[in-house]
């Protein structure tokens, strides 16, 4: 029997285990910081492995999450909690989430849900009967957090591929799902190269007909020639093993904790390659979530994600300058601002 990896016990401020019989609720909410404000950060919902794995997940997904917030000038910290998906739930998916919501309400409103991998509005708003402050029960944030995510390429392959709009760039997309079809959809728009890839091939396909797009299969995404890739589906797609054939030179993407760790960032930038830290290019939907909370109208909200790319412009060239790399840049401010405001 292999051990398990350590919880990394003293990296949130908080860390709950969610567990309930009747339902088949196992979850994990990981709070990594709330010096900014309250914890936002969405529900992942899919199978892992063990339990073990499901909690390193939600601390990382969160961590990246009191990244992004910073960055995006949101008033909140970093937190995020997955439900393990483990065939249907015995009393059904309302009941799981309720059951996970009773389990939310008693943080306090210190982590306040939103929509992630596998979960939906409608399951947002079910956490929320249960009690819970949450986010997004309205209108899914993905197509504003694919608005930035889109603003971000643009940004990078002009400043890096020196290109003088998206006509003709060849975009991978992995995963169309929420964020990656609108993503593909706007890249199209552009007058992209668009290819698509999903597990879920027959989505891949009706998105590919639909746009004119090509099709990749899951297991070539990061063999597949192609300008930019965007991954928009699961975690760590980029590794030590496979970063050295990636036909890329740009990787930007909606998808959460692209990096298998930190020096993979070193070594893309050793090949060429720009990579766009994650929290800095998908941080659309949590400015989407602030729009909401404060009434913004569509133009105000529209313009506030289009900065995410002149955000991306500022770090490529701060790094230039600095001789570090984008992610070393982010990492660097994001960390300050939560500094400045725990002094303040
Ligand atoms: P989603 O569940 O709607 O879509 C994910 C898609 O990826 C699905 O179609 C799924 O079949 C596919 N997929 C899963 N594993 C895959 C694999 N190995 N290869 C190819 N395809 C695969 O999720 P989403 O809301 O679109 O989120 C996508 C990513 O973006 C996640 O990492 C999420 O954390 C991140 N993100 C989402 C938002 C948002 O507003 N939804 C905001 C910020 C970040």
């Amino acid at each position: 029997m292999t051990t398990p990896p350590p919880l990394m016990l003293e990296t949130s401020e908080q860390l709950v285990t969610c567990k309930d019989e009747s339902t088949g609720l196992r979850a994990v909410i990981a709070i990594d910081n709330t010096v900014l404000g309250p914890g936002l950060g969405g529900i992942r919902y899919r199978p892992y492995e063990d339990l073990w794995s499901a909690g390193i997940e939600a601390q990382r997904l969160a961590a990246a999450m009191t990244l992004k917030n910073a960055i995006a000038g949101v008033p909140f910290g970093g937190a995020k909690s997955v439900v393990v998906q483990d065939g249907p739930p015995p009393r059904g998916r309302d009941a799981l989430f309720r059951r996970f919501g009773e389990f939310v309400a008693r943080l306090g409103g210190t982590y306040i849900p939103g929509v992630d991998m596998g979960t939906s509005s409608n399951d947002l708003r079910t956490v929320g009967s249960a009690g819970a402050e949450v986010s997004c029960t309205d209108v899914d944030p993905s197509p504003w957090t694919a608005l930035g995510v889109f603003h971000s390429i643009a940004a990078a392959a002009e400043q890096h591929l020196g290109t003088d709009g998206l006509d003709n760039v060849r975009v991978l997309v992995q995963g169309v799902g929420h964020v990656g079809a609108r993503l593909a959809e706007l890249l199209t728009e552009a007058g992209a190269d668009v290819l698509v890839s999903d597990v879920d091939q027959a989505r891949a396909a009706e998105i590919a007909d639909r746009l004119g797009a090509g099709t990749v299969a899951p297991d070539e995404v990061t063999t597949t020639a192609c300008d930019v890739f965007a991954p928009c589906a699961t975690a760590r797609v980029i590794t030590h093993r496979n970063l050295a054939g990636l036909p890329a030179k740009v990787v930007a993407g909606g998808a959460n904790d692209t990096l298998e760790d930190e020096d993979c960032a070193h070594e893309l930038h050793a090949r060429g390659v720009l990579y766009v830290p994650d929290f800095v290019a998908n941080g659309g939907g949590v400015i989407h979530v602030q729009a909401m909370r404060s009434g913004w109208d569509d133009a105000r909200t529209t313009a506030a994600i289009g900065r995410i790319g002149d955000r991306v412009g500022e770090l490529i060239e701060h790094s230039r300058t600095a001789g570090t790399t984008p992610l070393q840049a982010a990492l660097t401010k994001a960390r300050e601002l939560v500094a400045v405001a725990e002094g303040a």
